[in-house]
């Protein structure tokens, strides 16, 4: 998309050579125009990144981005943070490469199971050629039949038999060949499915992977009647840390964060970087009391930590973090489990933040 964000720019010097292209020019600069006052009027940060991500909103082509992108702006002000700009941008923008990889892997794996019909439909057909070849010549072959008629007869079935085993050897490294390109693609499509589903500044699970994720957990804890909690975690006056360190300093605990989260988790928990500092730690077989312990640990491991900027030594001072924290309740939805933490979360920051809240069933 740089391409058709410079194509504005480039618009006046190629006029010189050819006729203007005037109704492009004129568009294209109107679109710039509602970028420009989309970054503004969201209070998105003016940078490249952020007014190619409204420019694309703006011209509309991109109705999936359009209708994520509206049905947040409904949920209200500020709903739209610079993560979830991040995010739209490596889906839509960037990620269009990333799903063209996929389109080919998948293009070519059809491609590639086809090649094998074909082989096999072709071994079939000459398969049945031997089989007729082989009764036709033993129908000929009658119990008076001169030495001249068996012999011509054996001629043609060990004819018939080296062709088969020329085939058969045909047909083994055919396959075998498609067998390594199968697997081959299938890395490729796994490859380009995994890298949408991670968060790429912290490395963990994103939003998408959660959405198709927690069903499955919930169904599981239903089947194997074991608990599920839901915890849903967000750094306390982050904006502040922006302000006074800046956005790289932000990202760095971000990180931090997110290791200090992955860290305290075993297995079978996942950890999700939900939004921009709000994160979702999903624990199956855990009943709530567990739950709290572990995210106590983690608050106060947060909490002690001592940071400061590496290049400079200046003291970030204390993170701290606040959590909402529900057990699943029996016939419960994914989005229900999250809306109940979600508002547990809210009350621990109106309480004084940097302190988890729970609920019991
Ligand atoms: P509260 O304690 O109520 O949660 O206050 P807060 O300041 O943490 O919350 P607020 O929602 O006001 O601000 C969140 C900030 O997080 C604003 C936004 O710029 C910042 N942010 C979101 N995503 C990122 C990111 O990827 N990197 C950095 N550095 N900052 C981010
Ligand atoms: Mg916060
Ligand atoms: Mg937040």
């Amino acid at each position: 998309m740089s391409a058709t964000v410079a194509h504005t720019q480039e618009q006046p010097a190629r006029s010189q050579k050819s006729p203007p292209r005037v109704k492009d020019y004129e568009t294209t600069m109107k679109l710039a125009i509602t970028a420009l006052d989309l970054v503004r009027s969201h209070l998105t940060p003016p940078n490249p990144k952020t007014f190619e991500f409204w420019y694309n909103y703006a011209d509309g082509n991109n109705q999936e981005l359009r209708a994520e992108v509206d049905a947040m702006l409904k949920q209200g002000p500020g709903k739209l943070s610079p993560y979830d700009i991040e995010q739209f941008y490596d889906q839509f923008i960037a990620g269009a490469g990333e799903k063209d990889a996929e389109r080919a892997a998948s293009q070519g794996l059809g491609a590639e199971l086809k090649a094998v019909q074909d082989v096999l439909r072709n071994y079939v057909e000459h398969s049945k050629t031997f089989g007729d070849t082989l009764s036709v010549s033993m129908g000929e072959l009658k119990p008076d039949a001169s030495a001249q008629q068996i012999a011509k007869t054996v001629q043609c079935l060990i004819g018939e038999n080296q062709r088969m085993e020329r085939e058969t050897s045909e047909l083994r490294t055919s396959v075998e060949h498609s067998q390594e390109q199968v697997k081959l693609l299938e890395s490729r499509l796994e490859k380009a499915k995994d890298v949408s589903l991670y968060d790429p500044l912290t490395q963990l699970r994103n939003r998408r992977y959660y959405d198709q994720e927690l069903p499955k957990l919930i169904i599981k804890a239903a089947l194997d009647e074991k608990p599920l909690c839901l915890a849903v975690a967000d750094i306390d006056h982050f904006k502040r840390v922006n302000d006074n360190f800046g956005h790289q300093i932000g990202d760095g605990i971000l990180k931090l964060f997110a290791d200090l989260l992955m860290k305290n988790i075993k297995g079978r928990d996942l950890v999700v970087r939900y939004g921009g500092e709000e994160f979702v730690i999903l624990l199956p077989e855990t009943q709530l009391q567990d739950a709290i312990v572990l995210l106590e640990q983690i608050r106060t491991k947060l909490q002690g930590l001592s940071l400061s900027v590496r290049t400079t030594g200046q003291k970030v001072g204390n993170v701290t973090a606040s959590f909402g924290v529900v057990q699943l309740r029996p016939d419960e939805d994914k989005g229900s489990l999250f809306e109940r933490a979600d508002q547990l979360l809210y009350r621990a920051k109106e309480e004084g933040r940097n302190r988890i809240i729970s609920e019991q069933m």
